[in-house]
């Protein structure tokens, strides 16, 4: 590990102040620490923000959920208002990682997360534009089957690993940020951003802005929803694909829908077409059969990972039929 400065942040403008050039942002550090130890990310400086007040998790006026960034997934997963309001969230987030991570691993760090492709995990690998622009990307002629089968480009096919982020897609969250001009918000569908010719940047956050919140909206989504989450093994891994689910039931009629995707690109994946498929209907197995269908539509694999279109569209079957209630 490269050596670097220390300094703690007592407030989130005194940390969006000292953030500059080569510095980031320590939070629980479960997936910046691991960068560091590899030599991936080099910081020069870290600020440790794990004592700026962050971590609430309170009610907003108009039904909706504020959770802090430092609140930790864990704590976000558990609490009665997200169990409750939210569970699609909750159950997203528990199927990440392990007890553990969970335990530290914050909400603002799980937004932050950085691809897992193992070319760029390892620095051994001379060819990955994400972590050296410019110098190629050895996943296109190699391992692709955790890659991307939607949004990528000649520059990176990499996916985005969160669960907990798949959910708050669905969920039409909306992240809120710090930074010395201020705050803004930022919409979960604008977060992330697709590879292009610049897969160096993972998100539309600027270099000097600190999250601070996610913002819930009101949901109608409690009673109908699920997360299906395919991997390799049962615990501990990152999803092959994932799919998060939410449906408005009303009258046995489908008012409101949201489906969206994990481990298929560059960042979570909402399907509208499937749900647009959904509207209106009554659930039923062969309207999400359908809906299946939709959601791969426009699909493009690589030679190594194919089998993930069918197994997304098989994901989002499942969920929409365990939402539905006609599993
Ligand atoms: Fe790097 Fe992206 Fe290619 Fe992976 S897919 S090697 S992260 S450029």
């Amino acid at each position: 590990m490269n050596p670097f400065d220390f300094q703690r942040a007592g407030d989130a403008l005194g940390a969006v102040h000292a953030i500059s050039g080569d510095a980031k942002f320590l939070a629980g550090g479960t997936n910046l620490i691991d960068l560091m130890k590899n030599g991936v990310e080099r910081p020069r400086k870290l600020i440790d923000i794990n004592r700026v007040a962050l971590a609430a998790i309170e009610p907003l006026p108009g039904g909706g959920l504020r959770i802090g960034a430092l609140a930790r997934n864990s704590d976000t997963a558990n609490h009665p208002l997200v169990r409750q309001k939210y569970p699609l969230l909750s159950k997203a987030i528990l199927a990440g990682a392990s007890p553990q991570l969970r335990n530290l691993a914050t909400n603002g760090g799980n937004l932050m997360q950085r691809t897992r492709c193992p070319y760029f995990m390892n620095i051994e690998f001379a060819h990955c534009n994400k972590r050296i622009p410019g110098s190629g990307c050895d996943a296109l002629h190699g391992f692709q089957r955790m890659h991307a089968i939607f949004g990528a480009s000649e520059q990176c096919i990499a996916v985005h690993p969160s669960d907990m982020c798949v959910a708050l897609a669905a969920l039409d969250a909306v992240i809120r940020v710090q930074s010395p001009r201020g705050e803004r918000t930022i919409a979960m569908a604008d977060f992330h951003r697709l590879p292009g010719e610049t897969p160096q940047l993972d998100t539309n956050l600027k270099p000097d802005e600190l999250i601070t919140a996610i913002d819930l909206p009101p949901s109608p989504y409690a009673a109908h929803c699920d997360y299906i989450k395919v991997r390799d093994r049962a615990s501990y891994e990152f999803a092959l694909v994932s799919a998060a689910v939410g449906l408005d039931v009303e009258g046995g009629t489908i008012r409101g829908a949201r489906i969206s995707l994990g481990g298929v690109a560059h960042r979570p994946w909402r399907a509208e077409r499937a749900e647009q498929a959904v509207l209106g209907k009554r659930p039923a197995v062969e309207l999400f059969e359908t809906a299946g269908r939709a959601a791969v539509e426009g699909a493009r694999p690589y030679p190594g990972n194919a089998f993930k279109v069918h197994l997304a569209q098989r994901a989002v079957v499942r969920a929409l039929s365990a939402a539905g209630g006609v599993a």
